[in-house]
């Protein structure tokens, strides 16, 4: 399934083709969730939904995330600072910035061949894979200096 839901109509589009409806609540989750790259935490969307719905409570949020990329509205993902949401569920990689802890989108093309490599060598058949680039992104590169990885996420 390759979807582009970039877009807050893209992404109601998909929703009329699946036949699904979604509650307003829902619905803002993942709007807030389309309207970053920053892959961003259960907290963090839920900063921003509740400008929305005052009284909505990050449990909540965080079940209807979870809920969302178990219907694979969203993707889910792993990582060292806690679960993150990605709004992009098109098959990609991902490049970690180790200065500022922003996570990027990275073109599956750029690690195509790595799967018929490894199917050559060993004989597997490799459904899936996940590559995880880290180094420093343009923006910290730019500022030179080698800034430690800070605490908190980005807002
Ligand atoms: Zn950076
Ligand atoms: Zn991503």
């Amino acid at each position: 399934m390759i979807t582009k839901n970039t877009s807050a109509p893209a992404v109601d589009a998909t929703l009329r083709a699946w036949g699904l409806r979604l509650t307003r609540q829902r619905r803002i989750i993942l709007e807030v969730v389309h309207a970053t790259d920053a892959h961003p935490t259960a907290a963090f969307v839920y900063r921003r939904v509740r400008r929305r719905l005052p009284r909505v409570s990050l449990a909540t949020v965080y079940r209807n995330l979870r809920r969302l990329a178990a219907e694979g509205f969203l993707a889910e993902r792993a990582d060292p600072s806690g679960v993150r949401f990605d709004g992009n569920t098109a098959p990609h990689d991902h490049f970690t910035c180790v200065a500022c802890g922003r996570i990027y989108d990275v073109p599956t093309r750029a690690t195509r061949g790595v799967r018929a490599r490894i199917a050559v060598r060993s004989g597997f058949e490799v459904l899936n894979h996940r590559v995880e680039f880290y180094g420093r992104c343009g923006a910290c590169r730019r500022q030179g200096g080698r800034s430690p990885v800070k605490g908190q996420r980005r807002s």
